[in-house]
């Protein structure tokens, strides 16, 4: 059997029976389990199936919605649409990738997934370079609007950048660790600017 052919078999499978076992499907095919994984990693990006415990389901139902919650381009806290000059991604180990609308929802869910952040990535926010989160530094507290969560958090790739940014605009820099603490004792402080947070 090709491997189009068998990926198909397993939308149809999954599809008719709306729940199956990785095991089930490997069983079925006579194909190892990871081989099956990989198989589906497609079906479930295209939101066809979805991960399940011990297995997958069907979900075809969601996908009509154009804008489920697994849409790349709505935050996964607040559902704000993405805008890629602002976005924080993270890659779960899982390769999962996951969107926030700038680095207030980013840090929250970065914090709620914990260990199981692979990877996360943001932009400078001077020069719009790739930086990783865990090195950024974080400017708050500044005068300047980016029109988006409240209470702001902008990042930079340079502390040096970060510090002049502060001189001029007003603001404080901190670490990632810093920056997580500080936003959640902003938020208990004063409740949060977005109401998906309420
Ligand atoms: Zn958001
Ligand atoms: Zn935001």
């Amino acid at each position: 059997m090709l491997p189009v052919e068998r990926r198909n078999r397993i939308k149809n499978l999954i599809q008719e029976r709306q729940n199956m076992k990785i095991s089930e499907l490997s069983e079925l095919l006579k194909v190892s389990e990871m081989t099956i994984h990989r198989d589906l990693k497609p079906l479930i990006e295209e939101g066809f199936v979805s991960k399940s415990f011990g297995g997958v389901t069907w979900s075809e139902v969601e996908n009509e919605s154009p804008h489920s919650t697994q849409s790349s381009n709505t935050c996964v806290i607040c559902q704000r649409a993405v805008c890629e000059r602002l976005a924080y991604r993270i890659i779960r180990n899982d390769n999962q990738i996951e969107m926030a609308c700038c680095a207030h929802c980013g840090l929250l869910r970065h914090q709620q997934l914990g260990s199981d952040v692979m990877q996360a990535i943001c932009h400078d926010f001077l020069r719009q370079t790739t930086i990783s989160a865990g090195s950024a530094w974080y400017v708050m507290d500044t005068s300047v609007q980016i029109d988006c969560c409240q209470p702001q958090v902008l990042t930079f790739e340079l502390q040096e950048h970060a510090e002049k940014f502060v001189t001029g605009f007003g603001g404080q820099v901190f670490d990632f660790t810093a920056a997580t603490e500080r936003l959640h004792q902003k938020m208990k402080e004063h409740g949060s600017g977005c109401p998906h947070h309420d």
